[in-house]
Protein backbone atom coordinates (compact mmCIF):
# COMPACT_ATOMS: atom_id res chain seq x y z
CA UNK A 1 0.00 0.00 0.00
CA UNK A 2 3.07 2.27 0.53
CA UNK A 3 4.80 1.84 -2.85
CA UNK A 4 4.65 3.98 -6.16
CA UNK A 5 3.23 1.13 -8.13
CA UNK A 6 0.05 1.20 -5.62
CA UNK A 7 -0.08 4.79 -5.70
CA UNK A 8 2.27 6.93 -7.96
CA UNK A 9 0.45 9.93 -6.48
CA UNK A 10 2.60 11.50 -3.36
CA UNK A 11 0.47 11.23 -0.03
CA UNK A 12 -0.81 14.49 0.88
CA UNK A 13 -2.17 15.16 4.36
CA UNK A 14 -3.83 18.07 5.11
CA UNK A 15 -4.15 19.62 8.94
CA UNK A 16 -5.94 23.30 9.92
CA UNK A 17 -2.82 25.55 9.16
CA UNK A 18 -0.58 22.48 7.17
CA UNK A 19 -0.38 20.73 4.14
CA UNK A 20 2.11 17.66 4.31
CA UNK A 21 3.51 15.98 1.15
CA UNK A 22 3.51 16.67 -2.83
CA UNK A 23 6.24 19.13 -2.18
CA UNK A 24 4.80 21.42 0.20
CA UNK A 25 7.62 22.01 2.81
CA UNK A 26 7.21 21.71 6.63
CA UNK A 27 8.35 22.98 9.36
CA UNK A 28 7.77 21.39 12.87
CA UNK A 29 9.44 22.68 15.91
CA UNK A 30 8.89 22.72 19.71
CA UNK A 31 10.71 21.83 23.15
CA UNK A 32 11.39 18.08 23.46
CA UNK A 33 9.05 18.03 26.75
CA UNK A 34 5.98 19.78 27.25
CA UNK A 35 7.87 21.72 30.63
CA UNK A 36 5.27 24.29 31.59
CA UNK A 37 2.31 26.06 30.24
CA UNK A 38 4.45 29.39 30.37
CA UNK A 39 7.41 27.48 28.16
CA UNK A 40 5.47 25.57 25.52
CA UNK A 41 3.47 29.06 24.87
CA UNK A 42 7.42 30.92 24.47
CA UNK A 43 8.70 28.00 22.67
CA UNK A 44 5.17 28.30 20.50
CA UNK A 45 5.74 32.20 19.47
CA UNK A 46 9.77 31.03 18.68
CA UNK A 47 8.21 27.83 16.20
CA UNK A 48 6.19 29.93 14.79
CA UNK A 49 8.44 33.05 14.07
CA UNK A 50 10.68 30.22 12.08
CA UNK A 51 7.84 29.46 9.83
CA UNK A 52 6.85 26.36 11.94
CA UNK A 53 3.63 25.34 11.06
CA UNK A 54 3.39 21.88 13.77
CA UNK A 55 3.81 22.45 17.22
CA UNK A 56 6.24 19.65 18.78
CA UNK A 57 6.10 18.97 22.60
CA UNK A 58 6.01 15.73 24.03
CA UNK A 59 3.84 14.67 27.10
CA UNK A 60 4.55 10.82 27.66
CA UNK A 61 8.15 10.31 27.22
CA UNK A 62 10.06 7.43 26.29
CA UNK A 63 13.24 7.89 28.37
CA UNK A 64 15.79 5.28 28.94
CA UNK A 65 16.50 5.99 32.39
CA UNK A 66 12.99 5.40 34.56
CA UNK A 67 13.99 8.19 36.88
CA UNK A 68 14.44 10.82 34.09
CA UNK A 69 11.24 13.33 33.93
CA UNK A 70 8.35 10.85 32.13
CA UNK A 71 6.27 14.02 30.93
CA UNK A 72 3.62 16.10 32.61
CA UNK A 73 0.95 13.90 30.52
CA UNK A 74 -2.67 14.93 30.09
CA UNK A 75 -1.97 18.42 31.48
CA UNK A 76 1.25 18.65 28.93
CA UNK A 77 -1.49 17.68 26.34
CA UNK A 78 -3.42 20.56 27.07
CA UNK A 79 -0.74 23.43 27.11
CA UNK A 80 0.88 21.82 24.37
CA UNK A 81 -3.03 22.11 22.45
CA UNK A 82 -3.66 25.87 24.06
CA UNK A 83 0.19 27.03 22.96
CA UNK A 84 -0.63 25.64 18.97
CA UNK A 85 -3.85 27.11 19.10
CA UNK A 86 -2.96 31.10 20.19
CA UNK A 87 -0.30 30.67 17.79
CA UNK A 88 -2.33 29.13 14.67
CA UNK A 89 -0.62 26.34 14.56
CA UNK A 90 -1.34 22.16 14.21
CA UNK A 91 0.59 19.27 16.74
CA UNK A 92 2.37 16.67 16.70
CA UNK A 93 3.09 14.69 19.85
CA UNK A 94 4.08 11.00 20.69
CA UNK A 95 1.56 8.84 22.07
CA UNK A 96 3.47 5.74 23.73
CA UNK A 97 0.69 3.18 24.39
CA UNK A 98 -2.35 1.61 23.31
CA UNK A 99 -4.65 2.94 26.37
CA UNK A 100 -3.50 6.48 25.29
CA UNK A 101 -4.37 6.72 21.72
CA UNK A 102 -7.66 7.83 22.83
CA UNK A 103 -7.09 10.29 25.01
CA UNK A 104 -3.90 11.50 23.28
CA UNK A 105 -5.90 11.88 19.81
CA UNK A 106 -8.23 14.49 21.70
CA UNK A 107 -5.50 16.92 21.79
CA UNK A 108 -3.30 16.23 18.95
CA UNK A 109 -3.05 16.57 15.03
CA UNK A 110 -0.51 14.25 14.45
CA UNK A 111 0.38 11.28 16.44
CA UNK A 112 4.04 10.48 16.58
CA UNK A 113 5.37 6.68 16.80
CA UNK A 114 8.34 7.00 18.66
CA UNK A 115 11.39 5.31 17.61
CA UNK A 116 11.41 2.71 20.06
CA UNK A 117 7.44 1.98 19.17
CA UNK A 118 8.29 1.91 15.44
CA UNK A 119 7.65 -1.67 15.61
CA UNK A 120 4.88 -1.71 18.50
CA UNK A 121 2.58 -3.25 16.14
CA UNK A 122 -0.39 -3.04 18.88
CA UNK A 123 0.23 0.75 19.07
CA UNK A 124 0.70 0.91 15.28
CA UNK A 125 -2.71 -1.28 14.66
CA UNK A 126 -4.48 1.26 17.57
CA UNK A 127 -3.91 4.28 15.33
CA UNK A 128 -4.47 2.85 11.85
CA UNK A 129 -8.04 2.97 13.01
CA UNK A 130 -8.10 6.61 13.54
CA UNK A 131 -8.13 9.28 11.04
CA UNK A 132 -5.37 11.37 12.65
CA UNK A 133 -2.45 11.83 11.21
CA UNK A 134 0.56 9.73 11.70
CA UNK A 135 4.15 10.50 11.58
CA UNK A 136 5.93 7.00 12.03
CA UNK A 137 9.61 7.99 13.36
CA UNK A 138 12.13 5.21 11.68
CA UNK A 139 13.47 2.36 14.99
CA UNK A 140 16.99 3.33 15.53
CA UNK A 141 17.58 -0.32 14.52
CA UNK A 142 15.02 -0.60 11.60
CA UNK A 143 16.17 -1.16 8.29
CA UNK A 144 14.30 1.08 5.20
CA UNK A 145 12.06 -1.93 4.80
CA UNK A 146 11.05 -2.58 8.19
CA UNK A 147 9.88 1.19 8.32
CA UNK A 148 7.94 0.41 5.12
CA UNK A 149 6.11 -2.45 6.35
CA UNK A 150 6.14 -0.37 9.77
CA UNK A 151 4.00 2.35 7.97
CA UNK A 152 1.78 -0.73 6.26
CA UNK A 153 0.52 -1.67 9.63
CA UNK A 154 -1.23 1.89 9.60
CA UNK A 155 -2.32 1.82 6.44
CA UNK A 156 -3.57 -1.57 6.53
CA UNK A 157 -5.74 -0.44 9.36
CA UNK A 158 -7.35 2.39 7.75
CA UNK A 159 -5.28 5.27 7.77
CA UNK A 160 -3.93 6.83 4.70
CA UNK A 161 -2.30 9.65 6.50
CA UNK A 162 1.15 8.43 7.21
CA UNK A 163 4.59 10.30 6.84
CA UNK A 164 7.71 8.87 8.02
CA UNK A 165 10.39 10.41 9.77
CA UNK A 166 14.07 9.52 9.72
CA UNK A 167 15.92 10.22 12.83
CA UNK A 168 19.21 8.40 12.65
CA UNK A 169 19.93 4.92 13.55
CA UNK A 170 22.71 3.05 15.73
CA UNK A 171 25.78 2.65 14.01
CA UNK A 172 29.50 0.85 15.84
CA UNK A 173 30.39 4.89 15.93
CA UNK A 174 28.19 7.21 18.19
CA UNK A 175 30.89 8.78 20.22
CA UNK A 176 30.66 12.52 18.38
CA UNK A 177 26.84 11.92 17.22
CA UNK A 178 23.85 9.96 19.13
CA UNK A 179 22.94 8.75 16.54
CA UNK A 180 24.28 8.09 12.77
CA UNK A 181 22.29 10.52 10.32
CA UNK A 182 21.21 8.39 7.54
CA UNK A 183 20.77 11.18 5.03
CA UNK A 184 20.33 8.64 1.62
CA UNK A 185 17.43 7.36 3.15
CA UNK A 186 15.72 10.57 2.34
CA UNK A 187 16.16 10.25 -1.39
CA UNK A 188 16.01 5.97 -1.19
CA UNK A 189 12.48 6.78 0.32
CA UNK A 190 11.22 8.77 -2.20
CA UNK A 191 11.72 6.02 -4.73
CA UNK A 192 10.13 3.80 -2.82
CA UNK A 193 7.22 5.28 -1.69
CA UNK A 194 4.64 8.04 -1.98
CA UNK A 195 4.61 8.92 2.27
CA UNK A 196 6.13 12.25 2.75
CA UNK A 197 10.08 12.14 4.40
CA UNK A 198 10.31 14.33 7.62
CA UNK A 199 13.99 14.52 8.76
CA UNK A 200 14.53 14.67 12.60
CA UNK A 201 18.08 15.90 12.38
CA UNK A 202 17.96 16.68 16.29
CA UNK A 203 17.65 13.27 17.62
CA UNK A 204 19.61 12.28 14.17
CA UNK A 205 22.97 14.23 15.92
CA UNK A 206 21.60 14.70 19.40
CA UNK A 207 24.48 17.73 19.53
CA UNK A 208 23.15 21.51 18.70
CA UNK A 209 26.24 22.50 16.47
CA UNK A 210 25.46 19.28 14.35
CA UNK A 211 21.71 20.34 13.73
CA UNK A 212 21.92 22.99 11.27
CA UNK A 213 24.35 21.37 9.04
CA UNK A 214 22.22 18.51 8.90
CA UNK A 215 18.97 20.15 8.70
CA UNK A 216 20.45 22.16 5.37
CA UNK A 217 21.91 18.37 4.19
CA UNK A 218 17.86 16.92 4.90
CA UNK A 219 16.63 19.93 2.90
CA UNK A 220 19.50 19.59 -0.05
CA UNK A 221 18.38 15.55 -0.09
CA UNK A 222 14.66 16.42 -0.98
CA UNK A 223 12.76 16.16 2.57
CA UNK A 224 9.11 17.03 2.86
CA UNK A 225 9.48 19.16 5.55
CA UNK A 226 11.92 18.80 9.12
CA UNK A 227 11.39 18.38 12.80
CA UNK A 228 13.57 19.75 15.12
CA UNK A 229 14.02 20.46 19.16
CA UNK A 230 14.07 24.12 20.61
CA UNK A 231 14.83 25.66 23.81
CA UNK A 232 15.77 28.87 25.30
CA UNK A 233 17.74 27.59 28.08
CA UNK A 234 18.92 24.45 26.87
CA UNK A 235 21.45 23.64 30.32
CA UNK A 236 18.22 23.50 32.18
CA UNK A 237 16.08 21.77 29.95
CA UNK A 238 14.16 18.72 31.50
CA UNK A 239 15.28 16.56 28.26
CA UNK A 240 17.75 16.64 25.37
CA UNK A 241 18.91 19.95 26.26
CA UNK A 242 22.39 19.07 24.72
CA UNK A 243 20.63 18.88 21.15
CA UNK A 244 18.22 21.82 21.35
CA UNK A 245 18.46 24.72 18.92
CA UNK A 246 18.29 28.40 21.00
CA UNK A 247 16.12 30.76 19.65
CA UNK A 248 18.51 32.28 18.13
CA UNK A 249 19.83 29.58 16.40
CA UNK A 250 16.88 27.87 14.95
CA UNK A 251 15.97 31.08 13.39
CA UNK A 252 19.24 30.94 11.88
CA UNK A 253 18.43 27.52 10.38
CA UNK A 254 15.00 28.24 8.79
CA UNK A 255 17.04 30.70 6.64
CA UNK A 256 19.59 28.35 5.57
CA UNK A 257 17.42 25.83 5.15
CA UNK A 258 14.98 28.04 2.97
CA UNK A 259 17.78 29.39 1.44
CA UNK A 260 18.77 25.43 0.29
CA UNK A 261 15.01 25.22 -0.85
CA UNK A 262 14.97 28.06 -3.07
CA UNK A 263 18.54 26.70 -4.39
CA UNK A 264 17.00 23.43 -5.64
C1 LIG B 1 11.33 12.82 20.64
O1 LIG B 1 10.85 13.20 19.56
O2 LIG B 1 11.54 13.57 21.61
C2 LIG B 1 11.77 11.40 20.74
C3 LIG B 1 11.78 10.75 21.89
O3 LIG B 1 12.18 10.90 19.56
P1 LIG B 1 12.71 9.43 19.13
O4 LIG B 1 11.54 8.51 19.29
O5 LIG B 1 13.11 9.64 17.70
O6 LIG B 1 13.87 9.08 20.01
MN1 LIG C 1 13.67 14.60 22.17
Amino acid sequence: LGSLEFQPEPTIIKLPHTTIGAGHFVMMAGPCSVESEDHVRRMAKVAKQGGATVLRGGAFKPRTVPYSFQGLEEDGLRFLREAADAEGMDVITEVMDVPHVEMVGKYTDIFQIGARNMQNFSLLKAVGKTKIAVGLKRGMSATIDDLLNAAEYIRANGNPNVFLIERGIRTFDNKYTRNTFDLAAIPVLKKLTHYPIIADPSHAVGVTDLVTPMAVAAAAAGCDGEIVEIHDDPAHAFSDGPQALTPDLYLDMTKKVNAVRKAL
